[in-house]
């Protein structure tokens, strides 16, 4: 990161040489935040733009946004023409972690600095990494799966391969689920990815699970909220919903739903505006040529990444109303309302 910032210096973009002029108003030229996002399919990221454009805005930031519909070429695109344009910082949430390693680099010939944003790029020299620690959302969700089902057959329905946070939160799940394995008391009888995430993807491999197993499955953890709701779809459809636990991911309205009515055991709750409003804070700090310390850092493959790794919440019937509705992330009212 020393480096680079040194050969920012010694290339001057324009963007940079224009800020440190006094400009003729006396007012300070707003920093330009570009946010790169992979989609707006699940819930969360509706949040995620939203409550970002605020927090930096009300930062005096000015933000340019774009989505690429979970086309790598087209954010490639996206990210290039923002670059282009004059952002003086890119946050990028990447739909591959390895492809858009290459916007990495071109930001980074523009002298702009890169922070992943929820997800990790690949071999790319990330300025900066801010998530939630994903690894955690795994052990959350196994632990609350284990303690309702210590013995058993399990499904495990994971993430879309291409993103990152997906092989973390498998690695949290078995960190907690590896001594049941080896005593023989849990059984992973189904283990797949889920192609994009996509719920009809995550409900045809549970039905796959299900006929495999002669629907001897006990217990299903899907990586989030989206292929837990494909998942409870096969499920139903062998009218299991409901008898076995399931955990998901995201606190979305429906999982929060289906907690309700007892088709959902668990979700994990990451409260989106503690992300947002860090990172809108961070990317300005890095506009502006500042320092940022971090405690932590992550492997990425080419470099240690200075991270912050926010902390997720397990949430079952039990806590719904004292984190999700507490916190208005949803109202009591829309919470309850199919139940
Ligand atoms: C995010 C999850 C989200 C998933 C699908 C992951 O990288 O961390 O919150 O559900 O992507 O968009």
């Amino acid at each position: 990161a020393v480096g680079m910032l040194a050969a920012c210096e010694g290339q001057e973009p324009e963007a940079q040489k224009e800020r440190i002029l006094p400009p003729e108003t006396g007012q300070d030229e707003a920093v330009k935040i570009g946010f790169s996002m992979d989609t707006l399919k699940e819930e969360r990221w509706l949040k995620d733009r939203d409550l970002f454009r605020q927090a930096a805005e009300k930062l005096g930031a000015e933000v340019e946004i774009a989505a690429a519909n979970g086309d790598d070429a087209l954010q490639i695109a996206q990210a290039e023409a923002m670059i282009q344009g004059g952002i003086d910082v890119l946050v990028i949430v990447p739909h591959n972690a390895e492809a858009t390693a290459a916007i990495v680099h071109k930001a980074h010939e523009a002298g702009i600095k890169v922070i992943a944003y929820d997800r990790l790029v690949k071999n790319a020299d990330v300025d900066l990494y801010v998530s939630f620690d994903n690894e955690q959302v795994g052990e959350l969700q196994a632990r609350a799966i284990l303690d309702a089902v210590p013995k058993g057959n399990y499904a495990y329905i994971g993430g879309a391969p291409t993103d990152n946070n997906v092989h973390l939160i498998k690695k949290g799940v078995l960190n907690v689920l590896q001594p049941a394995i080896d005593r023989g008391d849990v059984n992973i009888v189904y283990d797949e990815w889920t192609d994009d995430w996509a719920p009809e993807n995550a409900q045809h491999n549970m039905a796959e699970a299900l006929r495999a197993n002669g629907n001897q499955i006990d217990a299903v953890i899907a990586a989030n909220d989206a292929t837990a709701g494909g998942a409870i779809k096969a499920l139903a459809a062998q009218g299991m919903n409901g008898k076995i636990p399931v955990a998901g991911q995201d606190a979305e309205l429906a999982a929060a739903q289906r907690i309700v009515a007892g088709t959902q055991t668990m979700t994990v709750y990451k409260p989106i505006q503690n992300l947002t409003a860090q990172v809108a804070e961070l990317a300005v700090q890095l506009a502006k040529g500042e320092e940022i310390m971090t405690s932590v850092s992550v492997n990425n493959g080419k470099t240690e990444v200075p991270s912050i790794l926010l902390a997720p919440t397990a949430v079952d019937a039990g806590n719904l109303a004292d984190t999700v509705i507490a916190d208005g992330f949803h109202s009591k009212e829309e919470v309850y309302q199919e139940a």
